[in-house]
């Protein structure tokens, strides 16, 4: 093992999320170095479907001291486009990343800490976790009840519908995920079984532009959670059913595809999957949560001149690029012939597609920050750890801190508050 390097701040992680820690850093001239155990944006390239394009549009992967310049603001980046696009990123300011190196374990030694990888180890003043957010996959405990032989698979390994056998599908969950995997093995000509939990429904496009552009526009991804009545309830939202298709995706197309949907999975008994019946509570809760996104964003269009310099009272006309009819959302419930079935022989399936969610995972981590679920504690990305600080963590403290346009606020201020606390004499001699 090579003997033991000091660096001031370790970054561990070459995402979105670390690479912008990285120029932040490199712009307040902190040494640095960024540990990555694959290639940088190592999880784009590993851990996406083939078919993937990122959900957000291409102005909405703003980065300190980057922006998308292509030909296409409101196009949606595929896995491999986005990974090109950070390594362009990280060339820019000769980000120094250290790929292939795994990190073993983080603990504290007197004044800072001790990072083991299985490529030597660094003493540091400062780490910085950005491992990710959405790291191990959720799925439900009674996903090992499931009758043996029957495949199970989740979206990080799944790629494309021809590596599936031959069959019905049952996917469990309808976020983004679940419905554009639901979606693309209609398209390849399977039978499919969607089992609906909460979500959040979203049209792709409202009044001719992007749904995210009206929210960005709205403010509503740079609310902070000190500022929500419910900020438990707010880290419990379902992500957004959306796709990067350019066109909605939810449950009423799936529907009028042909797939079959019903209820929250609830667990399997002998051989028999059990759903909830609450498909049409679940469905009424996300198109209530719907009209009042869509409601803001009327009211919103309606009132702000700078999208309309024209408008005049009681005759509102919008800005061209701003559609002034709102297009008609019927609720789901009313497509929907009832709750759907209340059990499935999973004797007719071929496989089962767990959508469930993704959760993050710090085994390498032994500093006592993490509470009961092994998440890290934190405000604003800083633990009770001295020097030691997180980043794309779920609302850090935005609403899109785990989104790629959100990681900038995050990196600058914990750069801002690692700089601060840096001995003088450190800052002198950088
Ligand atoms: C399916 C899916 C779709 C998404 N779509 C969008 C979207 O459209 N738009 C958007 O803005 N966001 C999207 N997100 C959310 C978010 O942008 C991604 O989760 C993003 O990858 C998070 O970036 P990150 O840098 O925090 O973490 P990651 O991209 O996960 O990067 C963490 C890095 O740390 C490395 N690492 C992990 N453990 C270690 C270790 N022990 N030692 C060394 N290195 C390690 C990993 O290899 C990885 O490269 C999506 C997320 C998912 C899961």
């Amino acid at each position: 093992m090579p003997a033991t390097t000091a660096v001031d701040t370790v970054v561990i992680g070459a995402g979105h999320a670390g690479l912008a820690m990285s120029r932040c850093l490199t712009g307040r001239s902190v040494e640095h170095l960024v540990l990555e155990r694959g290639r940088t944006a190592e999880r784009w390239r590993t851990a996406r479907w083939d078919s993937f394009r990122l959900l957000t549009p291409n102005w909405m992967t703003r980065l300190p001291g980057w922006a998308y310049s292509g030909p296409d603001p409101d196009g949606y980046m595929t896995a491999g486009e986005l990974v090109a696009y950070l390594e362009c990123y990280a060339r820019s300011f000769a980000a120094p990343i250290l790929e292939r190196t795994t990190v073993l374990q983080v603990r504290q030694t007197g004044g800072g800490y001790l990072v083991c990888t299985d490529r030597g180890a660094w003493t540091a003043a400062n780490v910085v976790v950005a491992t990710g957010y959405h790291v191990r996959a959720a799925v439900p405990a009674f996903a090992s009840d499931l009758p043996p032989g029957l495949v199970q698979i989740t979206p990080d390994r799944y790629r494309c519908p021809a590596d599936l056998p031959d069959g019905p599908v049952l996917v469990v969950g309808a976020s983004s995920t679940g419905v554009q995997i639901a979606d693309e093995l209609l398209t390849a000509g399977r039978p499919v079984v969607v089992a609906v939990g909460g979500h959040t429904r979203l049209p792709r496009r409202y009044r001719g532009r992007d749904v995210l552009w009206w929210l960005d526009r709205l403010g509503t991804l740079g609310r902070t959670l000190d500022e929500l009545p419910d900020p438990a309830r707010a880290l419990r939202e379902p992500s957004l059913q959306l796709s990067g298709t350019g066109r909605t995706l939810d449950l009423r197309i799936l529907h009028e595809r042909g797939a079959l949907l019903t209820g929250r999975m609830l667990g399997s008994e002998a051989g028999f999957a059990c759903f909830a019946d609450d498909l049409r509570a679940v469905t009424a809760a996300a198109d209530v949560r719907l009209r009042r996104v869509l409601s803001r964003i009327d009211a919103y269009a309606a009132s702000t001149p700078e999208l309309d310099p024209t408008v005049t009272a009681g005759a509102p006309q919008f800005h061209p690029t701003v559609a002034a009819e709102a297009p008609e959302l019927a609720p789901i419930a009313a497509v929907l012939p009832g709750d759907g079935p209340a059990r499935l022989d999973l004797r007719r399936f071929a496989a089962v597609v767990w959508a469930t969610g993704l959760r993050p995972g710090y085994p390498w981590l032994q500093v006592p920050v993490l509470d009961h679920t092994g998440r890290i504690l934190h405000r604003r990305g800083v633990t009770a750890a001295p020097g030691l600080y997180a980043l794309g963590l779920r609302f850090q403290h935005r609403r899109d801190a785990t989104f790629i346009d959100g990681a900038r606020h995050d990196a600058a201020y914990l750069a801002d508050h690692l700089t601060r606390r840096r001995p003088a004499r450190t800052r002198a001699a950088s």
